[in-house]
């Protein structure tokens, strides 16, 4: 991908971003929009549409995405009280940027999923 991928301009140092956590294959940063106290989004650094994608395409990067999710919640002090981490696919699951991206969600209460 690269000009026209906003997470991508990102991955390239072109647009900015507060970075947590950036391993060799993955980001993470903090989304612009916090729903949460915590909110950051974690992504593999090569392009994928989203999870279905990513997974099926490549399964071990999908896991290095998800260790990466696992250590900001740690790094973010989520993994005693508890987090959310999603991923939202295509228009019915309201996916706006089409770059996979983990949504992790934290530091407050954030009540069922489907209520
Ligand atoms: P989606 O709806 O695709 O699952 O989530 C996209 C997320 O990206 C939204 O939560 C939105 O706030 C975030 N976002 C959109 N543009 C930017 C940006 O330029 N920088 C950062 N850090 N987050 C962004």
């Amino acid at each position: 991908m690269g000009d026209d991928c906003l997470f991508c301009r990102i991955v390239a140092g072109e647009i900015p971003a507060t970075i947590v956590r950036e391993t060799g294959t993955t980001l993470a940063f903090r989304d612009i929009g916090p729903k949460a106290p915590v909110h950051v989004l974690i992504i593999p650094k090569e392009h994928y549409v989203d999870v279905a994608t990513l997974a099926q395409g490549d399964p071990g990067l999908a896991g290095e995405v998800l260790a990466t999710a696992a250590a900001v919640a740690e790094d973010e002090g989520l993994t005693g009280d508890g987090f959310r981490l999603m991923f939202n696919t295509g228009p019915y699951g309201g996916q706006e940027v089409f770059h996979v991206h983990a949504h992790l969600l934290g530091g407050a209460p954030l009540g069922p999923m489907l209520a």
